[in-house]
């Protein structure tokens, strides 16, 4: 990854945990100033503790719910206030829900997946435009393979990472020259996400025994090495990063 990040600005949401955190660990080794977005205050305090260790010589966290439209305006606001500039915007905040449609008790469990997946990546990047402009910046955006591959119990996480590629695809030829956009679609990656809060082997299970079984046969990916292969992408300038063992994996499903 051979982008020189000294004095540059980097927004990255989902930043507490996982590959968010991870990302902010690879930006602050280059010298990127972070500004890292969360809800857990606490999680966030011991992500830039260590982000600065790690040789960002500015990191302020932010509490704030992507989901909401004004906290998004607010921590775009306090970027610029605090810094003056922006580079990079990493939307990476996202949640996950599995439960096969017919067996949710209420369909109005899956709004907030597409609320924070979704809307989560747009507002920030409504409210990020003008300034990533000024600065020929980047757009950084985690989907996931499932909007390509779409498999069962996940049909409304997959469908608001789906959305993602169309709305950036669009997006991409709106702001181009002036700003680049890298779009990831990752495979299993363990985090908090993967670890049994969602696809754990036990959650599926209860949806169905046999996907369940199939999921723990995929290849699992650490969030440190995926959030240096989606940096060495941003590096590369390249449109979208999916590595093709994922792809198998999820094709066997
Ligand atoms: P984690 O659960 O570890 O990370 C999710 C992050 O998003 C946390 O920092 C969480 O922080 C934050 N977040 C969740 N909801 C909100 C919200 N409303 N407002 C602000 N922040 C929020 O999982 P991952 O690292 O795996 O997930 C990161 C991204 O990667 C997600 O978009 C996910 O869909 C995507 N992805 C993950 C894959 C995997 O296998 N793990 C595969 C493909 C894509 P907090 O709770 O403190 O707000």
């Amino acid at each position: 990854w051979n982008e020189n990040m000294e004095g540059k600005v980097v927004i990255v949401t989902g930043a507490s945990s996982g590959i968010g955190e991870q990302l902010s660990y690879e930006y602050a080794k280059k010298g990127a100033r972070l500004v890292i977005v969360a809800r857990r205050e606490e999680r966030l305090q011991q992500v830039a503790e260590t982000a600065r260790g790690l040789g960002s010589p500015d990191v302020v966290p932010i509490c704030a719910d992507v989901s909401n439209v004004n906290d998004c305006k607010r921590f775009v606001d306090e970027t610029i206030n605090h810094f003056g500039r922006l580079d990079h915007l990493v939307n990476n905040a996202g949640i996950n829900s599995i439960c096969s449609v017919e067996d949710a008790d209420d369909i109005k469990k899956f709004v907030p997946v597409m609320d924070v997946n979704f809307w989560g990546c747009v507002y920030p990047t409504y409210y990020a435009i003008p300034y990533l402009k000024k600065t020929r910046g980047k757009i950084i955006v985690n989907s996931s393979v499932t909007a390509i591959l779409h498999p069962p119990t996940l049909a409304i996480y997959s469908a608001s990472k789906a959305a993602l590629l169309s709305f950036y695809e669009a997006l991409r030829v709106e702001l181009a020259p002036a700003i680049t956009i890298t779009i990831a679609t990752p495979g299993l990656i363990e985090t908090e996400i993967t670890q049994g809060k969602h696809l754990s082997k036990e959650g599926v299970i209860q949806v169905d025994g046999q996907l369940a079984d199939e999921i723990v046969k995929l290849p699992v990916m650490s969030s440190q090495a995926c959030a240096k292969a989606v940096l060495d992408a941003v590096g590369r300038g390249e449109r979208n990063v999916t590595e093709p063992k994922w792809y198998k994996a999820f094709v066997l499903l």
